[in-house]
């Protein structure tokens, strides 16, 4: 199926061409030689025929020649033997007469007279030669015994016994020349009386038939005992025109050949005719060569064309199979008579299921009004579409397509070709572009301030709805206009050069008014930004209302002004209240002075008697001055318990206010940690021993620089506190050295402290609640005096972990400055 005009080029296949030549070159020379041939084989049969005819022809005129001459010899002989019958006549009359000498001279003579190449007269007595005419020349035959003579013998006996004329055959006459004698028996009163004979001379006769001339035919003579007498007896053997010369008596035959043979004379006609026949041959055969050759010619050009056709054809119908796009064949009548995949594939089925189907049967309902009038068209107009339409799926589903097509004649009947695109795809795509644009139609319209776009020649593109309104312009007035006739003149030149700046920069921004229809104004801010659309340059700007904003500003300016009175007015006051607060600082400082010297002096004036009380009631209670009552001695153990728990006391909260007010000195010292460690232990080991709790330590060697003094007391506050709250089971001591950090740890098996308590334990005067509590001394002032030390002396951090009922683990953590070479060197449980 040709479905296509197109042109197409036939893809030359490398090679194929110069066989093709070759094999052309082959056929033709082929064919060349055998039209040579058959012209050469005509040639020689053509040869053959003429060679013929004109034999034939030859010999036609050879024989008529020869009956012409033959004729004469026959008559020439016949006439002479009619003299015989006179002679045999006047014989028979005289045959008694005496004179019968005589009487046949003068007889004789009358007849030689007639007859000059008669030869001889003659009248015999029974056989015997006894008259004779001419004598003279002829005397030797006087007297002869013809039935004695060998020579005459037979004959005359064939006379006497047939009674009729004889004639001899030539023979070489005994007196001389060659001669047929003629012979007639006479006979009186019925008996034998001699002969009448005459001899005529062949010679004579031959010249007289004038067989003499041969200038043309070379002929012969044989008698009818074959023995030729005259000419080439080798004529006969040249297949001669022969000649049956009937005689008085038998017959003589006559040869005759052309002079040369048969070829002589044809020769020249026969080399004419050759050349003749052989250059028409030739001629023929070139002329048959070439509406040969242009035959075959033509038919490889046939040949080839049908080839491209057909490839043509193939491959049109892989394209047709192949297309993406929908094609279809439709008859007149509307039955699709051929389709492609793609087309089978709009309507979900294949293409077996689709042929056939009638173009109404894929045609939803609403259509076919619209499709009759479109089909009445396209028979005026030979073409169709391009438009849209849906067709029917199999599953009966509608696709939207876009079709075209035109009237097509095929085997001289008329189709409908169509090509026909699925366009769901851009029926979504359009649907989405749609919605995409009525979306940015609504953001541009919705947004709050003026929305344009113009391009570098100042055209308005585009604007929104506000643009409009606050304009108070049409659109198509806007179209008219420029984007300069918004402002006022003195703007324009601001405005121009802002304009510029977004086409060069990008951006830009300005403030100005922004001029309506009706000439009022609004002050407006702009933000400009290029753009390219469709390939051009534009400018997309936005305009934000700013009156309520200047109105602000103006305000803001107004309340700017109000506030700095304001402010003067604060600062006034302030000044005044700064030197209230100052004054009430001094006083303070004074209070703070006061309370330090108190302190200072407190610390000595209550230390030393409290010393008294505990120094003295030690001496007391251990019975050095004398013994004691129990009731002394337990009394005098309150007074002492009491009197260290007060210096304790005074001795924290001494501390506590000393950091406080910041004038805790510092004394750092170089010292080995080891040995700090140890003292701590000693210190409070027998009372931790003595409540039957284990105390294991764990000692290293470490060189510090630090407050010792201070760094000793936090440790023993630690212990003190372990000892208190554990009632059984061990307190640990433990060093430790990161690297960086001295790590001193005091871990008990106490009561421990609950989540919610543990925040409180580092707040001043705070003991928590527990069972112990009634039982065991304390301020509240210890760990939170240990935590300033720690923390503010020692530049470290105290931690804790603990769990109620498990016991607790407080560590202290200070950083090494010195000695950081020192490592671990001992350790001590
Ligand atoms: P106190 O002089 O009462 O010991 P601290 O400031 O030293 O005051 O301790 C505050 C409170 O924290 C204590 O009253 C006690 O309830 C609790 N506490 C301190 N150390 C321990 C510990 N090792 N085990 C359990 N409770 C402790």
């Amino acid at each position: 199926m040709d479905l296509t005009s197109g042109q197409h080029t036939d893809p030359e296949i490398p090679g194929r061409r110069g066989r093709t030549v070759y094999s052309s070159l082959r056929q033709s020379l082929t064919a060349l030689l055998f039209l040579l041939v058959l012209a050469v084989i005509g040639c020689l049969v053509a040869n053959r025929i003429y060679e013929g005819y004109l034999a034939g022809k030859e010999r036609g005129s050879a024989a008529i020649l020869l009956g012409t001459k033959g004729y004469a010899l026959s008559a020439g002989i016949t006439r002479r033997v009619a003299l015989l019958e006179g002679l045999y006549a006047f014989t028979e009359a005289n045959t008694s007469e005496s004179d019968f000498g005589r009487r046949f001279d003068v007889y004789a003579a009358g007849l030689h007279a007639g007859a000059k190449d008669v030869r001889l007269f003659a009248i015999t007595r029974e056989g015997v030669i006894r008259y004779l005419y001419p004598v003279k020349g002829n005397e030797r035959a006087m007297e002869l015994d013809l039935f004695l003579a060998p020579l005459t013998r037979e004959d005359a006996l064939r006379t006497l016994n047939s009674r009729g004329t004889t004639l001899s055959n030539p023979y070489e006459l005994r007196q001389g020349g060659l001669g047929v004698v003629a012979r007639k028996a006479v006979f009186a009163k019925g008996e034998f009386w001699g002969f009448a004979t005459l001899v005529i001379d062949i010679p004579s006769v031959l010249a007289e038939a004038g067989l003499d001339r041969q200038d043309r035919l070379d002929m012969t003579v044989r008698d009818r005992a074959g023995k030729v007498f005259y000419g080439d007896a080798g004529i006969f053997a040249k297949s001669p025109v022969m000649l049956h010369i009937g005689l008085p008596e038998g017959y003589w035959e006559l040869a005759a050949v052309p002079k040369g043979g048969w070829e002589a004379p044809v020769r020249r006609d026969l080399l004419i005719f050759r050349l003749g026949t052989f250059f028409t041959a030739s001629c023929l055969a070139f002329i048959v060569f070439q509406i040969y050759d242009r035959q075959r010619r033509l038919r490889n050009a046939v040949q080839e064309r049908t080839a491209a056709l057909k490839e043509i054809e193939n491959y049109n119908r892989t394209l047709f199979e192949l297309s993406p796009i929908g094609l279809a064949l439709c008859s007149m009548d509307g039955v699709l008579v051929d389709v492609n995949t793609a087309y089978a594939d709009i309507l979900g089925r294949t293409v077996a299921e689709t042929l056939g189907l009638s173009y109404w049967e894929i045609t939803p309902e609403k259509y076919e009004d619209q499709e009759r009038m479109r089909l009445e068209r396209l028979e005026t107009v030979g073409f169709y579409g391009p438009y849209e339409k849906e067709y029917c799926r199999r599953d009966g589903r509608l696709v939207p397509v876009r079709l075209h097509g035109r009237i097509i004649e095929r085997n001289k009947a008329r189709f409908i070709w169509s090509s026909v695109e699925d366009i769901t795809d851009r029926k979504h795509a359009e649907a989405e572009i749609k919605r995409e644009h009525a979306f940015s139609e609504a953001l541009i319209d919705s947004l709050p301030g003026v929305v344009y776009l113009y391009d570098q020649e100042m055209n308005f593109l585009r604007w929104n709805k506000n643009f409009e309104r606050v304009t108070g312009y049409a659109p198509e007035e806007i179209l008219r206009l420029q984007p300069l006739d918004f402002f006022v003149e003195k703007d324009k030149a601001l405005l121009q050069s802002r304009i510029q700046e977004v086409f060069v920069k990008g951006a830009s921004n300005v403030e100005a008014g922004f001029v309506a229809k009706d000439g009022s104004s609004a002050p407006y801010f702009f933000t400009g930004l290029r753009t390219e659309i469709d390939g051009k340059t534009c400018l997309i700007g936005i305009g934000i209302d700013i009156s309520d904003r200047k109105r602000l500003e103006e305000e803001l300016t107004a309340l700017n002004l109000n506030l700095e009175t304001r402010v003067a007015e604060r600062t006034q006051e302030l000044n005044e209240k700064s030197a209230q607060l100052a004054a009430a600082n001094e006083k303070l400082k004074e209070v703070d002075r006061l309370k330090s010297m108190f302190i200072a002096s407190m610390s000595h004036e209550l230390r030393t008697p409290l010393n008294s009380v505990i120094g003295y009631s030690s001496i007391i209670l251990n019975e050095w001055l004398g013994p004691l009552q129990p009731t002394q001695k337990e009394n005098l153990a309150i007074v002492l318990r009491a009197g260290k728990h007060l210096l304790s006391l005074i001795n924290d909260v001494i501390d506590v206010s000393k950091i406080e007010a910041g004038q805790i000195e510092v004394h750092n010292e170089e010292f080995d940690l080891f040995d700090l460690v140890q003292e701590a232990a000693q210190q409070l080991e027998p009372e931790i021993r003595g409540k039957g709790l284990a105390f294991p330590v764990t000692n290293i060697h470490l060189q510090l620089l630090a407050d010792r003094r201070r760094l000793l007391q936090a440790v023993l506050n630690l212990l003190s506190n372990a000892m208190k709250y554990t009632v059984e089971g061990s307190i640990q001591l433990a060093v430790n050295f990161d690297g960086t950090w001295a790590e001193i740890s005091v871990a008990d098996s106490g009561i421990g402290i609950s989540e919610q308590d543990a925040k409180l334990v580092f707040q001043p005067f705070r003991r928590l609640d527990s069972s112990l509590r009634g039982t065991v001394s304390g301020t509240g002032l210890g760990l939170y005096l240990t935590n300033k030390l720690v923390r503010e002396v020692l530049g470290g951090t105290i931690t804790f972990v603990s769990a109620v009922g498990q016991g607790s683990t407080f560590t202290i953590r200070i950083p090494v400055t010195v000695g950081a070479d020192a490592e671990a060197k001992e350790r001590v449980s």
